[in-house]
């Protein structure tokens, strides 16, 4: 597995709660923030199988990349707030294929970012974070 881009360009981390969330009643941060400009291309963190594409009214354009760990175990891999769909359900990517474009897109995005989240489950990808893991730790302990 690899990173989709550069740590410098890390703005939000897995879990935290910044004053912004806390008074506002939101959840700790459900995955990773990678802040690159509108178009730039997300290459794929590992092999694996788009499973969804979806448009989510809080994370805009997602796909799914579904992705084996090390011991063989299935997990759902979420790019969130693209620029625009990518490849259709059922490509399969290998690592470092572009899966889309880093975009603006839904209503929890302000400013072009990728938004990476992991989880167990595929409708995970859109549940809270206590169903989803740390991306960082994830690819790390796979690399
Ligand atoms: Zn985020």
């Amino acid at each position: 597995m690899r990173f989709p881009f550069e740590p410098k360009f890390i703005t939000g981390r897995f879990g935290t709660l910044s004053e912004f969330r806390k008074k506002n009643g939101m959840q700790p941060h459900s995955g990773v923030d990678w802040a690159r400009p509108e178009g730039t291309p997300i290459p794929a963190i590992a092999n694996g199988t788009i499973v969804l594409q979806q448009f989510s009214q809080v994370l805009g354009n997602v796909s799914v990349l579904r992705v084996m760990d090390k011991q063989g175990k299935l997990w759902y891999v979420g790019f969130c707030h693209l620029k625009a769909e990518g490849h259709g359900v059922g490509t399969k990517v290998q690592e470092g294929d572009t899966i889309g474009f880093v975009g603006n897109t839904g209503s929890a995005s302000s400013g072009s970012h990728l938004h990476l989240t992991v989880s167990k489950e595929l409708k995970g990808v859109f549940g809270p974070t206590s169903v989803k893991i740390d991306p960082i730790q994830f690819i790390k302990d796979n690399k």
